[in-house]
């Protein structure tokens, strides 16, 4: 019964006002298979989270960001048919949000963060499935903690799939008999029932993930873009949206830069073979960009992604004390922090790696306490001002002058790091930040235009 099930995200634009809230109704009826539909927060209102969660505010500074987010919730409350349905919950989300906010601990416990945090979802979700309901759906708001199990890793919480999936077909399934599901992205709760969340940019993960527990045959990821760009439209003109993409081929390019999707989103799309749709909740006469198993084409060049912010991390044996085994103890280490590294290189004496650095993050403090470590163990030196630009394609390995074209076109600037990927889908360079856009612009003329 549940083959032919959609799930339908949307993004935080899509979901930011009123009538744009409008448009994705219209959306989720269109479809009849859509049963689910999963909602970020409206945009501006994480980040105003976010500003509470991480900063440390003055009074007058966490009422003023609290009347930003509540802004934002009451224009759409205010333009509902019948606002008295929701106003009562939705000043009650308000409240807790001011509440959290003010918690003396905010600012140091990851718990009350994910609390805070998960409050944008809470609100989008409860306004989107009125906007459903006056548009004469049968639609419920559903609290995903019930169903998106997760560690407890706070701010950054890993799901659990097989919870997931019991958990979904016991109490999601029976709720969408006879209704449309209006939940929340990126939310989570973890086995005590403590609220977490999945990182930023989470929900699209959500939506996969509970696509996948649903057993449904697409999930639908509704954005401001019509679909997957060959490379980001605001550095070239001449960048156009791709009608179909493999998974491996999205994964590498989420992983590597490009915006749209969160880089978890393929993954259980490719443990069960979901087909996922990338388009815009405006445009949706556009269509949009096919992400899938098995694509019609698979051409050698697909797209080309920048990553910006990067630093470059060279680790070094003193007099080759460690050769043995040094690789072994430098990942040990990046791997108990929990960093993800994905372009290295190595010499008999040293390994050189990029980590994701934009400041004042997450990743910023987890680097320091990394390079902090790995002093311990061998030279360390630590060089910044980089992006990467990734070539994303097919057979990129083998296939015979696909490489020799890409350095060719670049080769009057100097790359910094040159790395194949691990599987036959990549060819990045790590180049100066002053170059990567003019980088990005030759090579989409030389493989594109
Ligand atoms: N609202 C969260 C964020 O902005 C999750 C999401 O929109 O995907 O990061
Ligand atoms: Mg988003």
């Amino acid at each position: 019964m549940t083959s032919s099930v959609n799930v339908a995200k949307f993004g935080g634009t899509s979901v930011a006002t009123f009538q744009t809230m409008c448009s994705c109704a219209d959306v989720v009826l269109a479809n009849p298979n859509t049963k689910v539909a999963v909602v970020s927060a409206s945009a501006g209102v994480t980040n105003h989270l976010v500003k509470l969660a991480s900063t440390p505010l003055t009074q007058a500074q966490i009422s003023e960001t609290v009347a930003e987010i509540e802004k934002i919730q009451t224009n759409i409350l205010e333009q509902l048919k019948h606002p008295g349905n929701v106003a009562e919950k939705l000043f009650d989300l308000l409240a807790e949000v001011a509440t959290l906010a003010a918690h003396e601990e905010i600012n140091f416990r990851d718990d009350v963060k994910d609390s805070l945090m998960s409050m944008g979802e809470r609100m989008s979700s409860l306004l989107f499935a009125e906007v459903l309901k006056e548009k004469g759906a049968s639609a419920v708001n559903f609290d995903v903690r019930k169903v998106l199990r997760t560690d407890d890793t706070f701010t950054n919480a890993a799901p659990d799939v097989p919870a997931i999936k019991e958990l979904v077909q016991s109490l999601l399934v029976p709720e969408i008999e006879d209704n449309i599901v209006v939940t929340q992205g990126f939310v989570g709760a973890d086995t005590q029932g403590r609220t977490t969340t999945l990182g930023r940019g989470g929900s699209d993960f959500t939506a996969a993930l509970l696509a996948e527990a649903l057993g449904a045959q697409t999930c639908e990821i509704w954005t401001d873009v019509i679909g997957v760009y060959t490379t980001d439209p605001r550095i070239t003109e001449q960048a156009r949206p791709l009608p179909e993409l493999s998974f491996e081929e999205a994964a590498e390019m989420a992983t590597f830069g490009a915006k749209v999707l969160h880089p978890a989103t393929m993954e259980p799309a490719l443990r069960q073979n979901i087909k996922v749709f990338v388009g815009s909740s405006r445009e949706p006469e556009k269509g949009g960009t096919w992400i899938v198993r098995d694509c019609e084409h698979e051409p050698a060049y697909r797209a080309i992604t920048r990553r910006k912010e990067q630093v470059m991390v060279t680790v070094k044996t003193p007099k080759m004390m460690y050769a043995q085994g040094f690789l072994q103890r430098v990942f040990a280490i990046i791997a108990k922090h929990k960093l993800s590294v994905d372009l290295v290189t190595t010499s008999e004496i040293s390994v050189s790696f990029t980590l994701d650095n934009p400041p004042n993050t997450v990743s910023e403090k987890i680097n320091k306490a990394t390079l902090a470590e790995l002093t311990t163990i061998c030279d360390v030196s630590v060089e910044t001002g980089f992006d990467v630009v990734t070539v994303v394609g097919n057979n990129m390995h083998s296939g015979a002058g696909v490489s020799s074209k890409i350095f060719s076109a670049i080769s009057d600037f100097n790359l910094r790091m040159i790395c194949f990927g691990a599987n036959p889908h990549n060819l990045s360079f790590v180049v100066s930040a002053l170059d990567s856009e003019d980088i990005v612009k030759v090579l989409h003329k030389a493989l594109f235009e």
